[in-house]
């Protein structure tokens, strides 16, 4: 694969957004401490954070419900102070992830590495311009073109301004502004980051053997539920990535809680006999691997 170009603006804004981060942790022990604004940090990491796995991924990446515009618009805006790209070009980036995972097509390619999966792809130009043929769902959705169009204000207003702003009511704006601005957009952007990285590397593989994607519940722990990702890459369609009632699946959780008062819909699910199949399919390719190999059996490992 050809060498991409450095990105040096999303490197010199990352390693900025980072000590910024450390400084929060700073400032809040020595200069002030408001419980306001770590109240504010919390609100915005999680608004922030299902805006990416219930917006950006399960709802426009993979249209695995429906949701009134209302929520649609709260994700595109939180989304956008996920400081993650529009909503339009993270789902391409993801659909093609989807479509040539562990491939040089990947963006996020495993096969290069951790920390290139991680964050270094994100240094990284690319030089091809996005393939628009593979969202034309989204680009007829004039709420994801206004947030394309509008997303550097928008990532700008929701990331720093209103945070700062809020901050002012109680006489807190640079904590506001460094804890729920920074030190959430870091803490966000690694969790992001590893279900990129950690859940292609650690973890079991029940449904599907034929990708590097896994089930990880401490990734879960950490990402509002994207952790079970080897479920999510067999049936991407559906809109639970942990299928048990018990599995860490916030984002589950806040879909099927706002279908029940109308704001999203048509959730889909996989059916049993479908997981079942492709669980059976599993053991068995694993049993066939093993005994070509010599070893005794052992499911999805
Ligand atoms: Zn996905
Ligand atoms: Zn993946």
């Amino acid at each position: 694969m050809p060498a991409r170009q450095l990105n040096w603006t999303n490197i010199l804004f990352i390693a900025a957004a980072h000590l910024a981060a450390v400084y929060a942790v700073v400032y809040m022990a020595t200069v002030q401490f408001s419980w306001a604004s770590v109240a504010l940090g919390l609100f915005w990491l999680c608004a922030s954070s299902v805006s990416i796995t219930g917006g950006y991924h399960r709802l426009f990446s993979h249209p695995t419900y429906k949701a009134h515009w209302t929520l649609r618009l709260f994700y595109l805006l939180f989304g956008a102070a996920g400081i993650q790209n529009s909503a339009l070009k993270w789902s391409i980036d993801h659909r093609i992830h989807h479509k040539d995972v562990d491939t040089d097509l990947d963006p996020y390619n495993i096969e290069r590495g951790f920390w290139w999966a991680h964050i270094l792809w994100i240094f990284h130009k690319d030089e091809k311009e996005p393939d628009m043929s593979l969202a034309k769902d989204l680009t007829a959705d004039p709420l994801v073109m206004f947030q394309h169009r509008w997303y550097l204000p928008l990532a700008i207003l929701f990331g720093a301004v209103l945070p700062f702003s809020l901050g002012l009511l109680w006489g807190d704006p640079w904590g506001a502004l460094l804890i729920a601005g920074f030190l959430r957009l870091v803490l966000q952007w690694h969790a992001t980051f590893s279900v990129n990285s950690f859940t292609h590397l650690v973890g079991s593989r029940p449904f599907c053997i034929d990708n590097s994607a896994r089930d990880s519940f401490w990734c879960a722990l950490i990402t509002l539920g994207e952790g079970y990702h080897n479920f999510h890459h067999k049936f991407q369609i559906d809109y639970r990535n942990g299928i048990r009632w018990y599995h860490f699946d916030p984002t589950k959780w806040f879909v099927w809680t706002l279908s029940k008062v109308g704001i999203t819909s048509d959730l889909k699910r996989t059916t049993r006999e479908r997981i079942e199949r492709a669980k059976q399919q599993v053991i068995e390719r694993t049993r066939e691997l093993r005994a070509q190999a010599g070893r005794p059996a052992r499911q999805g490992s």
